[in-house]
């Protein structure tokens, strides 16, 4: 097998159809293919061998995918770094993953150029151009005849070295395999809500590199093209519905918060979307209820993490129909049911499943679900029991088997001998008008153990209080969940996938003091 076959095949069919757009440069099919073939014989001609491992650190743009497709064609394994991790960061992951060839743009080279020489990388191919440590893009582009590689690949061989994004606190390599990579493929292409076929175009938003990129495969074996954004705007994001007719977009919860507050996105014509996937955190009723009345009923919600290679829950638009209209308003606070292959387990800390309607992890099983993390074996012993892997994340199963996350493991509030979710708490200070953004963490106290703090972003122009902010979340949670105390600030930190970043929050709180 081989995933870089189906773009060839794809490009025999419809060579002139559009498959990636990212800024000023649209890629055809057979362009992709032409210059994956080239950019494989070149990176094949550094002397990498089946197996080898590669590494790229730039922010989106079209080189990233053709790049994707030319290791699948060279059987080489990617390791994507996340553009915005720091160098030192960088360089425990170039390290970490063992890379001997970077591809790279100027500004994130430039940033980490001093920090290479403790790696084991060689040679360094610019985006932009040719560096002093390799030769440029372009130049693997034109220096060498496009030749027809595939290598034979196994399903269990690595093909990406998955960095999770660090909301669970070390970064470190979930191996994807082709197995994994394929299981990801037919889960795309399964469902009719997910299918990005011939003629459609669906917008990535976050880095291609990562969470957002995971739909490529899926949308070049289907023909679909691929519309990438260079940066995160949420004004650029509406423009390019408009422009290109997008049919599918997938975002984070972030963005669509920054969409809902442009006061002139009602400006721009949104009609040609007839899929808004949202997923990597939780969004809450509100803000659901607001995308739904803005982008018309086109929602959908994935759960998924890297070591699932994507999705594994899915609340339908049908699903969101049903909660919004009132028939089943509960709907609004899953994450869905269980997508395709994988199985999906409610489990207690024994590992065995708990009843319906009880708190306990979600444990995934099936092709989707990694085999470990790269060179952690005490990690991967602790993450996978018997082939389930442990999200992490706690949550309920309704016996119609919808799954409702109530929280991370981590994040859980201890506070007077009471287990508090922060999502819960969070998701009722979204309901106010004048809350933009809120986090919920546990804080030091004295008397509690642990006192529940919200951390809020105002909407702009309101006056917020801390009372009353305070008395709202008393009208409508349990009295030991309501937060004791609010901090306001301008923004809250996030994570290079743009999730809020609780435990960066909370570690302010926790300086010099000692938690679980
Ligand atoms: P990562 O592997 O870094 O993408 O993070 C995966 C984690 O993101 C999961 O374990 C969840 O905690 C969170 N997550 C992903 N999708 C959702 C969702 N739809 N709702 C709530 N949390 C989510």
């Amino acid at each position: 097998m081989n995933l870089g076959r189906y773009v060839r095949r794809t490009a025999g069919h419809h060579p002139t159809a559009e498959a990636v757009v990212c800024g000023a440069t649209r890629l055809t099919y057979a362009e992709l293919d032409d210059h994956s073939d080239r950019l494989a014989v070149a990176l094949r001609g550094l002397g990498l061998h089946q197996g080898d491992r590669v590494a790229t650190l730039a922010a989106n743009r079209a080189e990233l995918v053709v790049t994707e497709v030319a290791l699948y064609k060279a059987g080489l394994v990617r390791a994507p770094i996340n553009a915005r991790l720091g160098a030192g960061e960088v360089a425990h992951l170039l390290r970490e993953s063992d890379a001997r060839v970077l591809l790279a743009d100027a500004a994130h080279l430039a940033a980490v150029r001093d920090a290479l020489s403790g790696t084991g990388v060689k040679t360094v191919i610019g985006y932009d151009g040719p560096s002093d440590m390799g030769p440029g893009y372009l130049d693997t582009m034109y220096g060498n005849e496009p030749e027809p590689v595939a290598v034979e690949c196994a399903e269990g061989d690595a093909a990406v070295l998955h960095f999770t994004s660090g909301s669970t606190g070390t970064l470190k390599a979930a191996i994807q395999t082709y197995g994994n990579r394929l299981a990801l493929l037919r889960k795309m292409v399964m469902s009719a809500d997910t299918r990005v076929g011939l003629g459609d175009k669906q917008i990535l938003a976050g880095p291609v590199t990562h969470a957002s990129g995971m739909p490529l495969m899926g949308i070049f074996f289907a023909g679909g093209c691929a519309v990438i954004l260079p940066r995160w705007d949420p004004e650029e994001f509406l423009a390019t519905i408009q422009r290109e007719r997008a049919t599918h977009a997938f975002v984070v919860p972030t963005m669509v918060n920054t969409v809902l507050a442009l006061p002139n996105a009602r400006a721009y014509d949104t009609s040609s979307l007839r899929q808004l996937i949202y997923g990597a955190a939780p969004m809450s009723p509100q803000r659901i209820r607001e995308a739904w009345e803005f982008f018309g009923p086109v929602l959908s919600q994935g759960y998924g993490c890297g070591e699932t290679t994507s999705g594994v829950l899915f609340l339908s638009t049908e699903d969101h129909r049903r909660a919004i209209e009132g028939e089943d308003e509960e709907l609004l606070l899953s994450c869905g049911r269980p997508l395709a292959e994988a199985e999906v387990a409610i489990v207690g800390e024994d590992g065995t499943p708990v009843p319906d309607g009880e708190i306990g992890e979600i444990a995934v099983r099936g092709p989707d679900v990694v085999p470990g993390y790269l060179g952690a074996p005490e990690l991967t012993a602790a993450s996978f029991r018997d082939g389930w892997f442990l999200t992490g994340d706690l949550a309920r199963r309704r016996t119609d088997g919808y799954v409702f996350i109530v929280d991370r493991k981590k994040d859980m509030i201890v506070s007077g001998g009471f287990n508090i979710y922060a999502v819960e708490v969070e998701s009722v200070l979204h309901q106010h008008p004048d809350v933009y953004e809120a986090a919920v963490v546990g804080v030091p106290d004295e008397q509690w153990g642990e006192a529940v703090k919200a951390v809020v972003v105002p909407r702009d122009g309101t006056i917020l209080t801390e009372a009353a902010l305070i008395d709202f979340c008393a009208d409508r949670l349990a009295r030991m969940k309501k937060p004791r105390s609010v901090d306001f600030v301008a923004a809250l930190p996030h994570n290079p996938n743009g999730k809020i970043d609780r435990r960066a929050i909370r570690d302010r709180y926790w300086a010099g003091a000692d938690r679980r």
